[in-house]
């Protein structure tokens, strides 16, 4: 069984997010979207929302499970039997950090390698930063963000943001 881990902070999840979700569930037997929550980055949603958004915009898709960790990604895939960590690329900015943390994780744990996926083209320049910055200044994510939680986003970034 080829299981692979999809890891972020996925606050909110995008369209750019399931995108790269539904392509790399393709490629293995079981992909677990995990939220990881020791990044240094502030969120807005907690752990638990973003896990639940998660849930409820992947449900239709076969072989995703979502979960959450805090710790070494490494220690993770371990723990998971993980023999493979899912990245997407954006633009060449996202390049040397997730090369980094690819030839980190693979030292830490040289069972498991990362996959890069290619961004589609009409979510190149997607980000939940740049999601959570529209929704604060009272713009339109509708072609950022999956229908389903659409207005609770807004509600709740306008509220806290
Ligand atoms: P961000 O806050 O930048 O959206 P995350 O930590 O939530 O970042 O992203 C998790 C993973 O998803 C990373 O590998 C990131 O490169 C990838 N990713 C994020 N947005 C996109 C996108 N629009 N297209 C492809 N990959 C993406």
């Amino acid at each position: 069984m080829k299981i692979a881990i999809y890891p972020g902070s996925f606050d909110p999840v995008t369209l750019g997010h399931l995108d790269i979700i539904n392509r790399a569930s393709a490629l293995f037997d079981k992909l677990i979207v995990v939220v990881m929550h020791n990044v240094s980055k502030k969120p807005i949603f907690s752990v638990e929302e973003r896990k639940e958004f998660l849930r409820r915009t992947t449900k239709h898709i076969k072989g995703v499970e979502i979960d959450s960790f805090g710790g070494l990604l490494a220690d993770y895939a371990a723990k998971q039997g993980a023999c493979t960590i899912v990245k997407g690329l954006r633009a060449v900015s996202d390049f040397e950090y997730e090369f980094q943390m690819a030839l980190t994780n693979r030292k830490l744990n040289p069972e498991v390698d990362t996959v890069f996926l290619m961004t589609s083209a009409e979510y190149m320049y997607l980000s939940s930063s740049m999601v959570k910055d529209i929704a604060l200044h009272g713009g339109n994510v509708a072609d950022f963000v999956p229908a389903e939680i659409e207005s609770e986003i807004i509600a709740r970034i306008r509220k806290d943001g």
